[in-house]
């Protein structure tokens, strides 16, 4: 597959739609603390799609979002018809890494325009063959699945705070997709199962063909009913932040989905090679600095180096 060499045009339908939140971040990490920067699962899978594909974000902001951060969009060729601007402000959160960089805790997460939001689908996004409902309320992600027409695939991502607090709502989106991803202890949360196996078996039994698990660090792992895939990440020497990795990681591989226009096993499999490699760029600085910085080239030479690594 080639990448980078797609073209978007604003009136086009995207070949992939994401909803998610876009929202400002403050991040306190061993070695520095970086407040009010670009965050948001949208912003990071869009941004992170838009090496292979058209994207276009669904997703809402308050009149203080700095325009700065629309004209990074712009940069990344990201259709912004299904953004919209709410009198208001903008999500904000707020979270502190641990020593080892892995364990995170949120200290404060303000939904603000998210609260009231009722996300409407561009008619231009409606036949889009993708979906990718990054993490957000569930109940915002039912509403943009009820929008769209007919897509070829369908992906759903999550986090412990849903888990808790909004389950059946979850476990109905859940049962409308084709693919579910999320972190390790969010599949333990929510299956109520210790081990993975265990936990991806319960997953799929909700109804979609696949679940991807993430391991962070440690890589991540397909599952589907006649089968397991399993996949590491690629080592780095340095982490900065890795804040957004699961969203620059699915955003990678649905974008990469998209690009390749098949959606069987195989191209799965390929298309989270891509989704690690954007992802590993990704944690090597804050925000969208690294991705900002990276061109299609340099996501081709370190997925030919990784792939290398994974050969025997
Ligand atoms: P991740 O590291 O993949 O969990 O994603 C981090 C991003 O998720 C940050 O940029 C946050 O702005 C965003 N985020 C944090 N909490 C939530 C939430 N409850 N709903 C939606 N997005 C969130």
């Amino acid at each position: 597959m080639e990448i980078g060499n797609h073209k978007a045009h604003a009136a086009d339908t995207p070949s992939l739609v994401v909803v998610g939140s876009i929202g400002i971040d403050t991040i306190e990490t061993p070695v520095t603390r970086r407040e009010s920067i670009l965050g948001g699962s949208a912003s990071y899978a869009c941004a992170a799609a838009s090496f292979f594909t058209n994207v276009g974000m669904v997703g809402v902001v308050g009149t203080d979002f700095p325009k700065q951060h629309v004209d990074l969009y712009k940069h990344f060729q990201i259709n912004l018809d299904g953004l919209e601007t709410v009198p208001g402000e903008t999500f904000r959160w707020t979270g502190v890494y641990e020593a080892n960089m892995d364990n995170r805790r949120t200290l404060s997460t303000e939904l603000n325009v998210f609260a009231a939001f009722q996300p409407k689908l561009p008619a231009s996004y409606r036949k889009s063959p993708f979906l990718f409902l990054a993490n957000i309320q569930p109940g915002l992600q039912l509403h943009v699945l009820d929008q769209i027409e007919k897509p070829r695939f369908t992906v759903v991502d999550t986090m412990d705070l849903w888990i808790n607090t909004a389950k059946e709502v979850l476990i109905e989106v859940i049962k409308r997709v084709d693919m579910l991803t999320l972190n390790e202890s969010e599949a333990r949360r929510l299956s109520g199962q210790h081990t993975l196996l265990k936990a991806a078996r319960a997953l799929l039994d909700l109804g979609p063909k696949y679940v991807l698990i993430k391991k962070g660090e440690h890589g991540s792992i397909l599952f589907s009913e006649q089968s397991i895939f399993m996949m590491p990440a690629f080592p780095l020497e340095d982490v900065q932040d890795p804040t957004g990795a699961g969203d620059t990681f699915a955003g990678g591989l649905m974008g990469a989905l998209a690009a390749a226009g098949k959606v069987d096993e195989t191209s799965i499999r390929k298309a989270m090679i891509y989704g690690s490699v954007v992802a590993s760029f990704g944690v090597e600085a804050f925000s969208l600095d690294r991705l900002r910085a990276i061109t299609a080239l340099d996501i081709e030479a370190r997925t030919s180096l990784f792939r290398e690594m994974m050969s025997v």
